[in-house]
């Protein structure tokens, strides 16, 4: 039984009990062992009863650039994480016509969840540095908790400066965790594979063998 199922039922016995749902958002082109250490350091730390990877269908901040198709980042959004099962896949986003707004997914979640789940949003640093730019950002702050990991090349120094920022000012919760260090990012694997240089090790294999069938990132960028 999934997780997601498991939690359901024990919402229905236990009227008192109130899930932890971590909420780990991304373009996944393609997902990487960076999101998946953040994702599962976060559950971790937090006790989170599960984790929700939600791949975006059209990301307004990325229309400048060639995003893949949003049902091959979903299918290996689903490949990396099977082997975890704390770690669902929701299509969400991908399912919405237009652009997808973090927002517009809480509220959804909500609904599903009766509004008793609690939910944790997860991000990189470089992402929460940006959150103020989100679509009903000042409201998305304070719908959610938040878990910011920090990410190589990005200073922890500003991380901490802009938790406390979006703490102060705009009452949010937001949480750091601690994530083993990887200097990885889908644009340098996309980088790698259009100049036929090895992605192991940086990425699940399943996730890699995907590419290689379905001949992404040969071409764009
Ligand atoms: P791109 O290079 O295409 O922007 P990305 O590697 O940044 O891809 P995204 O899908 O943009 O991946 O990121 C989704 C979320 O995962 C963001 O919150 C981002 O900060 C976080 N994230 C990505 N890579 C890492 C990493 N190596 N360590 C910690 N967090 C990460
Ligand atoms: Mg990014």
């Amino acid at each position: 039984m999934d997780v997601l199922q498991i939690i359901k039922d024990k919402m229905q016995r236990d009227k008192k009990y109130r899930p932890k749902i971590g909420v780990m958002g991304g373009t996944f082109d393609p997902i990487h062992f960076g999101h998946l250490v953040t994702a599962e350091s976060a559950r971790e730390k937090f006790e989170l009863d599960c984790v929700i990877f939600v791949p975006s269908g059209n990301p307004p901040h990325k229309i400048h650039q060639v995003v893949t198709d949003k049902n091959h980042r979903y299918l290996m959004t689903l490949l990396a994480t099977a082997t975890n099962p704390y770690f669902e896949v929701s299509r969400i986003e991908i399912d919405r016509e237009g652009y997808t707004y973090t927002i517009d997914t809480i509220r959804e979640f909500e609904k599903q969840f009766q509004g008793r789940a609690i939910f944790y949003f997860i991000t990189g640093a470089d992402a929460l540095n940006e959150i103020l730019t989100w679509k009903e950002s000042e409201i998305l702050l304070t719908s959610c908790e938040f878990i910011a990991a920090a990410r190589p090349g990005y200073q922890k120094q500003q991380l901490y400066a802009d938790i406390d920022y979006l703490k102060s000012n705009y009452n949010g919760r937001i949480h750091f965790v601690e994530v083993p260090s990887l200097a990885i990012s889908s644009t340098d694997i996309r980088f790698r594979v259009k100049n036929r240089l090895s992605i192991k090790y940086l990425l699940p294999e399943a996730v890699e063998n995907y590419i290689y069938k379905n001949m992404l990132y040969r071409e764009n960028e």
